[in-house]
């Protein structure tokens, strides 16, 4: 650090400068972030100096907090949303790690007292190590949860479509599992797990279900075909938590996560356990993993929910759907199989891993485009989120396919 400061141009002028070497998104194809909604950079920049997690001393945007949780849980079919508790996250991975440090407060505590079913499980299980099951899918940040709580993964096969098999997660589950992980649009594919089955597992197997919606949270819901293929809600009673990204399909500023419990008395055994005084705070305690949460974040998320609304985002979710299956049939115009899309993610095979590595990288060198490559087959993904244009597929199946002809 200098010294002395520098005037406010100069700083300005060091941050331009750093802001040219980042994307503005143009020929970004690879992220499942956008731009935020100008209503939500407003809102940000409104409540910038708030922290919710000293609630006391801001009262009016933990109120605001409150119903974000309040609307996302109605888009989540609640029966009676003013029951859901929850908070707004960095984002998908630290929801991710909150749903299952209640699932293992919630297992030990039922091993502590021994009075219930999940108790009587681990009544034999002092030393061994507890699972997670996961669908095969899961998103990285399920590996770093799994190093931090010190669990064993097991991961459920797929079928034919990326969509976890049941009864391979019902065959994983044994009386040191701690719960079931869904999720409602995979990172790789978009698709959803048949959480409807999960719920019937999780209710007959007295465990906790988690659905990693972060991505697929603020697309499934404003599908115009709903049917029980694509619901993942707490009206499929088995479902205990989800966590559905703000900051991804919502519109909203980075970061900005949301975890939603089906209730307060969902937490009650865990919370227990993972509640910790805050004696020079304006609360009593804290359950949350971070301690100062931005205010800013919730009020940009509750901006941008109230002002779009379900037809705002209905229509934000069909102009995703309706470019996604433009470049669907742009790629079979050139000869390429893509596989049909779920929702906004694209899959399709070039050839083998160096192939598929080689064009990914030419695209990017040659052209300017980024896109990634899933692992679970080989092939290159593309999102095609708002900030995409058809005019921006035009010109990337041209470069495509002046790659795949040299
Ligand atoms: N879960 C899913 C399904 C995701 O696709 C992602 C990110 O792409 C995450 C979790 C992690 O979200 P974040 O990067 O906001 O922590």
């Amino acid at each position: 650090m200098h010294e002395q400061g520098i005037s406010e141009e100069e700083i300005f002028e060091e941050l331009e400068r750093f802001s040219s070497l980042d994307t503005n998104f143009k020929k970004v194809m690879s992220s499942m972030c956008t731009l935020p909604h100008p209503i939500a950079i407003r809102a940000h920049q409104r409540f910038i100096h708030t922290n919710i997690g000293d609630p006391g001393l801001f009262i009016g945007t933990c109120e605001m907090e409150k119903q974000v949780i309040e609307m996302a849980a109605v888009l989540l079919k609640h029966d009676n949303p003013k029951e859901a508790a929850g908070h707004l996250t960095s984002g998908g991975t630290e929801s991710n790690i909150e749903a299952v440090y209640h699932m293992k407060n919630r297992f030990m505590h039922a091993k502590d007292t021994n009075e219930n079913d999940a108790g009587a499980r681990s009544e034999n299980a002092k030393d061994v190590k507890l699972n997670l099951i996961v669908p095969a899918t899961a998103h990285f940040s399920f590996e770093k949860i799994a190093n931090m709580f010190n669990l064993q993964l097991r991961k459920a096969e797929l079928d034919s479509t990326y969509r976890v098999v049941p009864r391979s997660v019902e065959s994983k589950i044994d009386e040191n599992t701690i719960g079931i992980i869904g999720i409602a649009g995979n990172t790789e594919f978009g698709e959803m797990d048949p959480i409807g089955k999960l719920s019937e597992i999780a209710i007959k197997n007295n465990l906790p279900l988690h659905i990693d919606a972060a991505f697929g949270g603020f697309v499934y819901p404003f599908l115009k075909d709903q049917n029980e293929l694509n619901q993942f809600g707490f009206d499929l009673p088995g479902v205990t938590s989800v966590s559905l990204d703000p900051h991804k399909m919502g519109f909203s500023v980075i970061p900005a996560g949301i975890i939603v419990f089906k209730n307060a008395s969902v937490l009650d055994t865990s919370l227990d356990r993972i509640k910790v005084k805050t004696p020079y705070l304006t609360s009593n305690y804290q359950s949350t993993l971070t301690g100062t949460r931005p205010g800013s974040a919730v009020a940009a998320t509750y901006a941008v929910m109230k002002y779009l609304g379900r037809e705002g985002y209905q229509k934000n979710v069909a102009y995703c759907l309706d470019l996604t299956e433009y470049l669907f049939q742009k790629l079979i115009g050139i000869k390429l199989k893509p596989k049909f899309p779920a929702i906004n993610i694209m899959v399709v095979e070039v050839g083998g891993v160096q192939q598929t590595t080689h064009i990914r990288r030419c695209l990017r060198e040659q052209f300017g485009w980024y896109i990634s490559e899933t692992k679970t087959k080989v092939a290159l993904r593309l999102v095609l989120m708002p900030h995409v244009t058809k005019e921006d597929i035009d010109q990337f199946v041209l470069d495509l396919k002046y790659i795949l002809d040299n």
